[in-house]
Order: C-alpha cells, then structure tokens, then sequence
C-alpha cells in the first residue's frame, strides 16, 4: 500500500537522523569533552525540517537506551502521526515513542548499527 511506503520512508529517515546523531554525539565523547547538552538535528523524519535541538546529554544517554524513542524539536507537538506517541515533553524538545511499522524499522536499523 502507497501508505505503507510513505509510513517507511518516514521511518528510514528517522533511523538515518538518529544515526547522524548518534556520530555527533561519538565526536563530542571522543574529545572528552564535557558537555552538559548536545547539539542535535529533530528527529522527525520530514527532511525539510533540519531544526536544531539541545538535549542534555544525561537525557541524550537515557533515551537513546531505547531503539523505539526519538527526539523531536517541540514545535512538532500535537502534530505527532498515529504511530508515534509523545512520552516527555520538554522546553525544547520531545521525546517520542514509536509503535506498529516505524518501531519495527526503527529496532531492525538499530540491530544492524550494533552488529557494526
Ligand atoms: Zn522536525
């Protein structure tokens, strides 16, 4: 269904995001630098989006325990699609939690980026 595909290339470019995320965060830990907040792209999906968030990075680390849960700039709030669902909201930014089709591509692409 045309649906589908749309809900998994959302998907795939929410994976792509985080782990253009995840390579800032693996810079600023290899300069031992000692930030208390990162720098990171809203995890949205919509490639036109691009906004800048700043997550502490305590938040940075719990969140991203979880292959299910994204950062999205704030301003998407309200605006969450059927399978995402908002579980912090926070001045800046949300954290969301993926379900059905877009969780099981988000915990497929985070398996493959553990195997290396
Ligand atoms: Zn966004």
């Amino acid at each position: 269904m045309a649906e589908d595909a749309a809900e998994t290339k959302r998907a795939l470019n929410e994976a792509a995001f985080r782990e253009a995320n995840d390579d800032i965060q693996a810079i600023i830990d290899g300069h031992g630098a000692d930030l208390p907040a990162a720098p990171l792209v809203c995890e949205c999906g919509d490639r036109a989006c691009r906004r800048l968030i700043n997550v502490p990075v305590s938040t940075y680390r719990e969140v991203r325990k979880s292959p299910r849960r994204f950062f999205y700039d704030v301003v998407h709030k309200g605006q969450e699609d059927p399978e995402t669902s908002t579980i912090e909201t926070h001045d800046h930014f949300l954290v969301v939690e993926k379900t059905g089709l877009a969780a099981e591509i988000a915990e497929a692409r985070w398996a493959s980026a553990q195997r290396g």
